[in-house]
C-alpha cells in the first residue's frame, strides 16, 4: 500500500490539488475531507449569475460528477475536521474517525467575518459563502424584497448589482465608496456612480449597529440611532481564514504561513487557497489572496509540491469582478500606491487604471478592456514607464515593453 495524502477542505484548492496529484502520477491514496454537502463548486457565481437565477446550481460544480471516482479520489462530504493531531499524523473528524496521513494539505479556505451585533441571528440576515444557503436566499430575492447590503467590498457590491438587476430595492451601506480599499478613490467613484445610476441607494458612512425585528429582520439601526427598513440584509464584511481546527503547531499569521512551495513550517504539511499566507518571491512578502484563480492554481501547485515537484509558485495575482455591464480584471497586488494613472479611451467608458509606487507598476485593473489583459500583465512589476505613456491611449501598450522581452 502506498502513502496516504489527506486534503482538508472541499473547495477549488482541494479539487485542484487532488487533480494535480493524480496528474503528476501520485499512485497512493488521496482523501479529501470537506464539511459541505456538495462536491467542490465555484463560489463566484453565488453573488452574480446564480443569485440572479441565470444559472442552476448543478452548472457550477468544478469537476464532472464521476471525476473523483474515476481518479480514485476519496471525496468525503459532510465531514468537518475538528482537530490536527501531529503526534499521530492524523486529523480527527466530527464523526469521531481519525484520518491518518503521510502528507496533509490544508485547504479550508475562509469563512465570512461576523458583525457580532444584536439581531444577527434573525431570519433574513445572510452571509454569502455556501451554495446550500444560497438557494433559499435566491428564492427570496426573486420576490423583490427591500434589500440592505452591509459592506462595500467586492461581494457586497456584486450582490447589490445583482439584486438591482432582478428588480429589488437596494441600499448599499459601508464605511467607504465601493471597493475603495482595493481600487482607490478614482475607480471607487466610478463604481459609486454606476450603482447610483442603476438605482441603488448608496449610504457611505452608515454603520449598522443592530438588526431589528421580531422573528425576521425588519430594519437596521445606524450608529446615529436612525433606522432603515429592509426585508433582507446581506452582510459582506470580509472573511477570515478557517484555521480553528489547526491547533498551535502550524505557524499562522494572516493565514497559514507557507513558502513558495506551499510548505508550512511542519514537514509534510502544505497549505493553499484562501487559507494560505504564502511567500511570493516577486512581491518579496507573504500574502493571503481571496481569489478564485489563486485557489485553483495554488491548489494545483500544492499537489505538485506534495509529490516532490520543486517548481516555485509565483504567478502574477489575478481576480475579476462583474457588476452590471462592467467587467473588471485586476492583475498584480497594490496594497498602497503613490498614484493611479488612468488610460481612457475616447468615446467609451472602458479604461485601464495603473497603480504605481516608486515608479513601479504594482498593479493594474481593466474595466471592459479584457483584450488588453496580456500586455497589461507584462507591465506589472515594471519600473520606468512614464505616466504620460501609460495614460496615452493613442500609444500602443505593447510599445511600452522592450521588443526583446515581448515573445
Ligand atoms: C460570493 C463570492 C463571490 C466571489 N467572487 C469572486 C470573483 O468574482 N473573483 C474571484 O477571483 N474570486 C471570487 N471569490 C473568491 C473565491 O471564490 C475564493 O477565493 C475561492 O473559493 C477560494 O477557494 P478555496 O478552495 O481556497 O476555499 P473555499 O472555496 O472557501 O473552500 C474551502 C472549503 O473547506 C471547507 N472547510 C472549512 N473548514 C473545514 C473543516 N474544518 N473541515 C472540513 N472542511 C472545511 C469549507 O466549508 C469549504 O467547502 C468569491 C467568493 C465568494 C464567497
Amino acid at each position: 500500500m502506498g502513502e496516504t495524502y489527506v486534503i482538508v477542505g472541499g473547495g477549488g484548492a482541494a479539487a485542484s490539488a487532488a487533480e494535480s496529484l493524480r496528474g503528476d502520477g501520485f499512485g497512493g491514496r488521496i482523501v479529501v475531507l470537506g464539511d459541505e454537502t456538495e462536491a467542490p463548486y465555484e463560489r463566484p457565481p453565488l453573488s452574480k449569475t446564480l443569485l440572479r437565477g441565470e444559472l442552476e446550481p448543478a452548472s457550477v460544480v468544478l469537476r464532472a460528477p464521476d471525476f473523483y471516482e474515476k481518479n480514485q479520489i476519496e471525496l468525503l462530504l459532510k465531514t468537518p475536521v475538528l482537530e490536527l493531531d501531529l503526534s499521530k499524523r492524523s486529523v480527527r473528524c466530527a464523526d469521531g474517525q481519525d484520518a491518518r496521513f503521510d502528507k496533509l494539505l490544508i485547504a479550508t479556505g475562509a469563512s465570512p467575518r461576523r458583525l457580532g451585533i444584536p439581531g444577527e441571528q434573525l431570519c433574513g440576515v445572510h452571509y454569502l459563502r455556501t451554495l446550500d444557503a444560497h438557494l433559499a436566499r435566491r428564492a427570496k430575492l426573486l420576490s423583490h424584497p427591500r434589500i440592505l447590503v452591509v459592506g462595500t467590498g467586492f461581494i457586497g457590491c456584486e450582490v447589490a448589482a445583482s439584486a438591482r438587476q432582478v428588480g429589488c430595492e437596494v441600499t448599499l451601506a459601508g464605511p467607504s465608496l465601493p471597493m475603495e480599499h482595493a481600487l482607490g478613490k478614482e475607480i471607487a467613484a466610478l463604481y459609486a456612480d454606476r450603482h447610483i445610476a442603476n438605482g441603488v441607494s448608496l449610504r457611505v458612512g452608515l454603520t449598522v449597529t443592530e438588526f431589528r425585528g421580531s422573528r425576521a429582520v425588519e430594519a437596521v439601526r445606524d450608529s446615529d440611532g436612525s433606522e432603515l427598513a429592509c426585508d433582507i440584509a446581506v452582510v459582506g464584511v470580509g472573511v477570515a481564514p478557517a484555521i480553528g481546527w489547526l491547533g498551535s503547531h502550524v505557524v499562522v499569521s494572516d493565514g497559514v504561513d507557507t513558502d513558495e512551495l506551499c510548505r508550512t513550517n511542519v514537514a509534510g504539511i502544505f497549505a493553499a487557497g484562501d487559507v494560505a499566507c504564502s511567500w511570493r518571491p516577486r512581491l518579496k512578502r507573504r500574502v493571503r489572496l481571496e481569489h478564485f484563480d489563486n485557489s485553483e492554481s495554488q491548489g494545483a501547485a500544492a499537489g505538485r509540491a506534495m509529490h516532490g515537484n520543486t517548481h516555485r509558485y509565483d504567478p502574477i495575482p489575478f481576480f475579476w469582478s462583474d457588476q452590471y455591464d462592467v467587467s473588471l480584471q485586476y492583475y498584480g497586488l497594490a496594497r498602497d500606491w503613490d498614484r493611479v494613472v488612468l488610460r481612457r479611451r475616447v468615446g467609451d467608458e472602458s479604461l485601464i487604471a495603473f497603480y504605481l509606487k516608486d515608479a513601479c507598476v504594482e498593479a493594474a485593473c481593466t474595466l471592459n478592456r479584457s483584450q488588453d489583459a496580456n500586455v497589461v500583465k507584462r507591465l506589472i512589476g515594471r519600473s520606468g514607464v512614464s505616466d504620460a505613456d501609460l495614460a496615452d491611449d493613442a500609444k500602443s501598450l505593447k510599445s511600452l515593453i522592450p521588443a526583446s522581452e515581448y515573445v
